[in-house]
């Protein structure tokens, strides 16, 4: 493995670099750096954890030392926390150049970003739709000098999942300067390598980790196969067990909808776990503290929903729990990826329904890795079972009574009108609902 210098980073860099424990470049910093600096546009496709937030945020730093202005470099990401975990890094890691990032995510104040943009940050750390917004609607920033743009989790940005960002990155690509360094990392790349290849026009530079399994050796990746309606009953099982035999531990657990993710969090709290969740129907301003607290260890058990799949980075994390097998085999790349970072070990366990098994070996030749069985005492398992089942329901009941669903319904309207496909009335009708029902 190479040294830092070797790949033309400077002394201030790697000084910054050692002081937090960076200390040798992993291979996709190996790799991608030096084609990076010397001016070239680059895909890289590496492991989750691998590093890769590094492997753009060093060069891009060494280049805005040498001709610092504002806005030098933007960087797209898909989620709101991420945006916050990559300008921590350039913050961090650009301490010594007095470098000023800038925010722009939804859910939070809008004006004091339009301000902040206006002020010629370095850098801006953006989701596209809340960028597109502010590009919309203002002529106090321009972003027709970046140096560098960069989309961090490539594909989830291009692909049309739940979150469509599309026409917004048309809006953000229109305004960019055509002579760029374009800059695309994921580690899952390769699905939608021809549409990001016409974003890089400049024949980037591709660099894809050699390893045949897209996960880290140092996970260990297991499944439990469980009828539906025992599922809750192995999760608090697996929670106790950990709970017993580890103290310093922590536990991501995934579930496919806001409601589910709500009524798990409700009922693992009546089993006094500490539990805290994440999701896209909470107010932002939740969702960043649910997360602090999670990172500092306040709380040991997250439940989240995809919101949380990609890019997170929290060492602590040694387990990752599938509630619902994942429908695509890069959702599971995904989440699996938030433990196992950086060279530690970690474990994965996926319930598994018997309508699910088509799922698993979909997976499993995508990561060229069999899962194994995790052992379990089924005993102990149908000793909790009808106390956890009727748990849960009275967590249902509870979350019933509760404005949850309407607000769901609220926000999918929002949504709507937003994207032009819904009438006046509807939005006289949120209009009045907000105001009975959000305020
Ligand atoms: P990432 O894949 O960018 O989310 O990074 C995962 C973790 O690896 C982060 O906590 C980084 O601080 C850490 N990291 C990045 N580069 C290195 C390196 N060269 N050596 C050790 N740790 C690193």
């Amino acid at each position: 493995m190479s040294e830092f210098s070797s790949l033309g980073l400077s002394d201030w860099l790697i000084k910054q670099c050692k002081q937090l424990g960076i200390s040798k470049p992993t291979p996709v910093q190996e790799n991608c750096m030096p084609a990076i600096l010397q001016g070239r546009d680059c895909m890289g496709c590496a492991k989750t954890g691998s590093g890769k937030t590094a492997a753009f945020v060093l060069p891009v730093l060494q280049k805005l030392s040498e001709d610092p202005y504002g806005i030098f470099c933007l960087v797209l990401t898909p989620t709101r926390e991420l945006a916050y975990q990559i300008a921590e890094q350039f913050r961090v890691l650009g301490k010594p150049l007095g470098l000023r990032d800038c925010i722009v995510v939804g859910g939070m104040d809008m004006v004091a970003q339009a301000l902040e943009l206006s002020n010629q940050p370095h850098v801006v750390v953006a989701t596209p739709g809340r960028l597109a917004d502010h590009i919309r609607g203002s002529k106090t920033f321009s972003l027709s000098r970046i140096q560098f743009l960069i989309l961090d989790e490539a594909d989830r940005l291009l692909e049309q999942g739940c979150t469509d960002f599309t026409k917004d990155l048309e809006v953000i690509l229109g305004v960019l300067p055509a002579k760029r360094q374009t800059l695309l990392f994921s580690a899952t790349l390769t699905d939608t390598l021809q549409e990001l290849k016409n974003i890089a026009m400049n024949k980037p530079f591709f660099w894809e980790s050699k390893s045949e399994t897209r996960t880290v050796e140092e996970l260990d990746q297991r499944y439990i196969l469980t009828p539906e309606k025992v599922k809750d009953a192995y999760l608090v099982h697996l929670i106790q067990t950990f709970t017993d035999e580890h103290h310093d531990w922590s536990i991501i657990i995934f579930t496919n909808t806001c409601k589910n993710c709500q009524i798990l969090t409700m009922m693992l709290r009546e089993f006094n776990f500490p539990t805290i969740s994440l999701h896209s129907m909470m107010k932002q301003k939740q969702r960043f503290a649910n997360l602090a607290k999670f990172k500092a260890s306040v709380y040991k058990i997250l439940i989240a929903t995809d919101v949380a799949a990609r890019g997170l980075d929290i060492p602590t994390v040694q387990v990752v729990i599938n509630h619902n097998t994942p429908g695509l085999p890069k959702t599971y790349i995904h989440r699996v990826g938030r433990t196992a970072r950086a060279g530690r070990n970690g474990v994965s366990i996926t319930l598994v329904t018997q309508y699910d098994i088509h799922l698993v070996h979909s997976i499993e030749e995508q990561i060229q890795t069999k899962l194994k069985e995790y052992p379990v005492v089924e005993k102990e398992v149908h000793k909790i079972l009808t106390q956890v089942n009727v748990t849960r329901r009275e967590c249902e009941i509870k979350l019933e009574s509760t404005d949850f669903d309407e607000k769901k319904e609220i926000n999918k309207r929002k949504q709507m009108i937003l994207e032009g496909k819904a009438s006046y009335f509807l939005a006289e009708y949120i209009h009045v609902s907000n105001k009975a029902v959000i305020v």
